[in-house]
């Protein structure tokens, strides 16, 4: 059975129509599923019983299956969710002043097998349905007393590896009969994926994107991120010029700080440079530790000098300490728990 959640507006439409109904009920039923969350048909007391019938023979409206909730002191959720076919995922609730920001997953696990990043350390196994992406930010919606005010899709898995089922996604979060969440307020984050970036152009929408660099030459970041092997950093910054060029918002690049591996004054300097050139702001992200992985945080005083250096060339800069490190919640450490069970690496407090 179809996933209603599988389809934009325009598509769901088109397939009413198709079995005979007005292109009304399109938006009659999206109202039910993404302003009213009902997830059964016989809720949707508008349709009239035949119709209820039909669509509960042909079509399903999904939800994911919460498996735990996990809090850390600094209010970071982390929420991991039981796929159908039994692999998980997890999505991050960030709250920081007045905004509530969640990460979420686009694939179950990660084919490029970034250095200091659990996700990757057990393969891919599968991307991720536009249903199952929609459908964190909808649990989330649905369970928490703030509004979702942002998303970031900086979970588990590379969102232009799974292209058609992001944009899909980004679609149906956007849209006045989905979600009604502005595209200023998503970020998709790549790890270079260039013809990723050429295509998310030339769709014309709003998201802010965000590109992992976290190393400023080709032999660091080959050896960091092997992805860099196919789309090294020149063709990469290339493109991400052209992105500008072609009339992109301005881009985010994203820089991990592994002590004594990318954090010398000479990164800095390089790093400088390729922020003026993209005229990008740099997000600084001291390392997440990971269990098993053989990279260490920089210590506070070192992180900030590479911070002022960066500042001192005229780079903006925002230092992201991640959030929710004593739940594991950077990208993909969830995989440790399943790898680990004995592991205690969650301080557990379901709701
Ligand atoms: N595949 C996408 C999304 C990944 S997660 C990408 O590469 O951009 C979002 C960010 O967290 C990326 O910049 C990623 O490199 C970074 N990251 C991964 N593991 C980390 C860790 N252990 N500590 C800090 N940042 C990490």
């Amino acid at each position: 059975m179809k996933d209603i959640k599988d389809l934009s507006f325009d598509e769901w439409k088109a397939e009413l129509v198709q079995i005979g109904q007005p292109a009304f009920r399109a938006g009659q039923i999206f109202d039910w599923i993404y302003k009213k969350g009902a997830t059964r048909f016989e809720d949707m007391t508008n349709l009239g019983r035949d119709l209820q019938e039909k669509l509960g023979r042909a079509y399903i409206v999904g939800t994911l299956e919460l498996f735990g909730v996990f809090r850390s002191k600094d209010r970071a959720e982390k929420y991991v969710f039981r796929l159908h076919d039994g692999p998980r995922i997890e999505s991050v609730l960030i709250p920081a002043g007045g905004r509530a920001t969640v990460c979420v997953s686009t694939q179950v696990g990660c084919k490029f097998a970034c250095a200091f990043c659990a996700s990757g350390r057990h393969g891919f196994v599968r991307h991720l349905a536009p249903s199952e992406i929609v459908g964190q930010v909808l649990f989330l919606r649905d369970h928490i007393d703030m509004a979702l005010t942002n998303i970031v899709f900086m979970g588990m898995g590379e969102p232009f590896d799974n292209y058609e089922n992001l944009v899909k996604a980004i679609v149906i979060l956007n849209s006045p009969h989905g979600l009604g969440i502005a595209a200023r307020r998503m970020t998709v984050s790549t790890a270079g994926i260039i013809p990723g970036i050429e295509r998310f152009k030339k769709l014309g929408l709003q998201v802010n994107l965000s590109v992992s660099l976290h190393a400023t030459s080709d032999a660091q970041r080959s050896a960091l991120m092997p992805l860099n092997k196919k789309y090294p950093l020149g063709k990469l910054l290339a493109a991400c010029e052209n992105y500008l060029k072609e009339g992109g918002r301005k881009i985010t690049l994203e820089y991990v700080l592994l002590k004594k591996v990318n954090d010398t004054a000479e990164d800095a300097f390089h790093l400088a440079r390729i922020a003026a050139r993209l005229k990008a702001k740099i997000n600084l992200i001291p390392f997440s530790p990971v269990i098993g992985l053989p990279f260490e945080v920089p210590e506070e005083g070192r992180v900030l000098d590479f911070r002022r250096k960066l500042e001192d060339k005229g780079v903006p800069v925002t230092l992201r300490h991640s959030k929710g490190r004593d739940i594991q919640a950077a990208c993909g450490q969830l995989a440790l728990l399943e790898r680990n069970p004995s592991d205690r690496l969650f301080r557990c407090a379901p709701k």
